[in-house]
């Protein structure tokens, strides 16, 4: 392990070396590239130096897409042939928050631990990247990851912090440990958030009887099922399977997978065309039990990782924060009543 302080010319000789090996991949901020005039987008993207990084600021959309692309192929197919696709992406280092380590705990749930199954398109990309902590000096508004148990890791190869004259750093990994060979011995120990602006209680035992509660007829109306709030979530990794034909045969193409949405219409669709939750408030209630209560009981940790981002992104408002503090007062009132 190490532990430095480092200046910013030591750190721009530092990123040249890391960056030798591995793509870096960070939150960045994108003057006028936001979704109105005037605002900037909040994302991750390959950079090419530590002062690139945004490390102050929360970005709109997850790292998620490193490791579950919006598409991506996996193999190709003529007649009754079948080629695969190994698609390997260069070693990277992904900078990120502890609530997003945490997120990667849960689609590594998905992919890598359901059963005996592991999913090797993940998983080759899984094995290639190494998680470097950003801390948060404190909670942004729309979050509630410390009430939700993710405020906190030990999961990272590297953290660093940025301060006035450069940065201190800390390195786990020992196969980066030669990439660090300047600076100043300090210790090093990130800080986490302690508690939320707004707490919430998770509720531990939600009886199916909610299933049928009126609070979800109001989100039929409010929901403009745009899928946003899944595109966003870092734990969110529904997709679909499309056969794309070639131009030239129809017996020779390849399959994909893509980002799907469960608050879109027809994500649940089955053969016959039966569709088991037209309603877009029944779409709301599974994804909310989904993330609070059904993930849980198969894994014993909660899907949802507290980051916010759906409340921040949602066009119309809604908010998964006041849906489980609704969620706690019918089940407070349910015990109550007995
Ligand atoms: S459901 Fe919302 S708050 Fe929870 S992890 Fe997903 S985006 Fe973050
Ligand atoms: S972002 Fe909001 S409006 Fe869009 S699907 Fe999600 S809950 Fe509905």
């Amino acid at each position: 392990m190490k532990m430095l302080k480092i200046t910013q010319e030591e750190a721009d000789s530092m990123f040249v070396s890391l960056s030798q090996k591995y793509r870096i991949i960070a939150p960045v901020e994108k003057i006028g590239e936001g979704r109105f005039s005037n605002t900037s987008l909040l994302t991750y993207d390959e950079v090419k130096s530590f002062g690139e990084i945004e490390f102050f600021k929360k970005t709109y959309f997850s790292p998620k897409e490193i490791l579950n692309p919006i598409r991506q192929s996996l193999f190709e197919f003529k007649r009754k042939d079948i080629r695969e696709i190994c698609e390997l992406i260069p070693p990277s280092i992904v900078f990120l928050r502890a609530c997003d380590i945490n997120a990667i705990h849960v689609t590594d749930a998905h992919f890598l631990n359901n059963e005996k199954f592991k999913d090797i398109y993940y998983k080759r990309r899984r094995d290639r990247v190494k998680l470097f902590l950003m801390e948060c000096k404190e909670p942004f508004e729309s979050c509630f990851c410390v009430s939700m148990g993710a405020n906190k890791t030990e999961d990272y190869s590297g953290f660093v912090r940025k301060v006035d004259d450069g940065y201190e750093i800390k390195v786990t990994d020992s196969e980066l440990e030669n990439a660090f060979s300047e600076g100043t011995p300090k210790d090093v120990e990130p800080a986490f958030v302690e508690k939320d602006k707004n707490p919430i209680t998770i509720p531990g035992d939600i009886e199916p009887s909610l299933f049928e509660n009126d609070i979800w007829k109001e989100y039929s109306k409010r929901c403009n099922a745009c899928g946003r709030c899944n595109t966003s979530c870092p734990t969110c990794t529904c997709f679909t399977i499309q056969d794309i034909f070639s131009e030239n045969s129809n017996n020779a193409g390849e399959r994909r997978r893509i980002w799907s949405s469960c608050q879109v219409k027809n994500f649940a669709i089955l053969a016959g065309n039966h569709d088991f939750r037209i309603p877009k408030g029944d779409r709301m209630r599974y994804k909310v039990l989904h993330k609070i209560r059904d993930f849980r009981k198969i894994t014993g940790f909660n899907m949802c990782v507290g980051c916010g981002r759906c409340d921040d992104v949602c066009p119309e408002y809604i908010s998964m924060f006041k849906c489980i503090e609704k969620i706690n007062k019918i089940t407070a009132k349910k015990k109550n009543d007995g």
